[in-house]
């Protein structure tokens, strides 16, 4: 990579795909795929990751931000689009602009959408535990009955988000209220509704659940931690993040060096210094973890800053200017882990990795 500031990131899209391939081998194909590109595609670009996700077989794909929405749309790309609640009531005529389905998650967002003038599809968002956005049971009769009597909101489902698939107990006290808020639409007369209440850790544990769609965003991003990681084959989408040595230099032993904090080396030391830092989403403070130089690991040392890094290549003697360095991935036979990576930094991969992927340059591979 000839990079006039060495460090990118590695997003492979064929990892994506194939991911897709392994949550549709999981739910069958009577189950609707509604792929969550959220946060601009869990930092790897929402259009692209739409596009790719639909080329494997999803059926549909969720945002959360309507800029994403808008992103998709300005690709070209036709899929349909949910749209998680997140907007206010005076922007309802912004949001029915995207061509999305609206989330109805109040009283207040469904008065502002029925009060359009303009055919808007919209799914409820049900409140069932997690004590985030929904509609609550209090306000369920409602709410049906003024989509019902609106000139211009079509619903066609009803969703939940589930907040504790490690608690069977809890998901099943959820999905009874879920299912009560369905109970009372249909007594009301809506016949066809869909339902949806599987992100990734429920597909994975609650395979009854799956209902008429799932709505998997970690699992497809390979952004799963612990044991929901290994109920599924997939595959890293963040491939490698990497730098390239900028200097490399020996400091002999008792020399204070000003990013270790003024400590004293103990040893003679070779340090290189990379281009990246906790600017690009990494950490300042250690622990910080290692790279791959020349197919060795090199530990990171001091503090990390903003746009630099230094890592000790004493092991690694023929490290060389111009060297490409992983911060994560392979190299030769080793290999850091996203996981890895998580635990050093004390963060999940769901808050690390789209961090850096929205931070550094993106580079492609695989793209279909
Ligand atoms: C993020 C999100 C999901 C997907 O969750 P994952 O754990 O990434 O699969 C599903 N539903 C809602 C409402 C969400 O916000």
């Amino acid at each position: 990579m000839n990079m006039v500031l060495p460090a990118w990131i590695e997003i492979d899209l064929a990892a994506l795909r194939h991911n897709v391939g392994q949550l549709r081998d999981r739910v069958g194909g009577d189950v609707e795929i509604m792929a969550v590109v959220k946060s601009d595609g869990f930092g790897c670009g929402a259009a692209i990751t739409a596009a790719e996700v639909m080329a494997a077989g999803a059926d549909s794909v969720a945002v959360g931000n309507p800029e994403d929405a808008r992103a998709i749309r300005g690709a070209g790309i036709k899929a349909p689009i949910l749209l998680y609640a997140s907007t206010l009531p005076g922007a309802a005529a912004e949001v029915a602009a995207l061509d999305v389905t609206a989330t109805v998650h109040d009283m207040e967002s469904l008065a502002a959408f029925a009060a359009l003038n303009q055919p808007l599809d919209v799914q409820f968002k049900i409140e069932a535990g997690l004590g985030r956005l929904g509609v609550s049971p209090d306000d369920w009769r409602a709410a049906f009955e003024a989509v019902r009597s609106s000139n211009n909101l079509n619903l066609t489902g009803l969703y939940t988000h589930l907040n504790a698939p490690d608690d069977p107990d809890s998901i099943k006290r959820q999905i009874a209220q879920f299912e009560a808020s369905y109970g009372m639409a249909q007594s009301l007369g809506f016949s066809d509704l869909r339902r949806m209440v599987a992100s990734s850790n429920v597909v994975l544990g609650y395979p009854e659940l799956n209902y008429d769609a799932v709505n998997a965003g970690r699992l497809l991003f390979h952004m799963l931690d612990g044991k929901w990681a290994q109920m599924i084959q997939t595959r890293p989408v963040i491939a490698a993040v990497k730098s390239s040595i900028i200097q490399v230099k020996d400091f002999p032993a008792g020399a204070r060096v000003g990013f270790l904090g003024g400590e004293e080396l103990v040893e003679p030391t070779c340090l290189a210094v990379l281009p990246i830092g906790f600017g690009d989403g990494f950490k300042h403070r250690p622990p910080l973890g290692e790279v791959l130089v020349r197919g060795r690991r090199a530990a990171i040392v001091g503090r990390r800053g903003i746009e630099h890094t230094v890592v000790d290549v004493s092991g690694a003697a023929d490290a060389r200017v111009g060297d490409e360095v992983v911060l994560l991935g392979a190299q030769g036979n080793e290999e850091i882990t996203g996981t890895e990576v998580g635990a050093w930094l004390d963060l999940p991969l769901m808050e690390i990795l789209p961090r850096l992927a929205r931070t550094l340059p993106r580079v492609y591979l695989g793209q279909s």
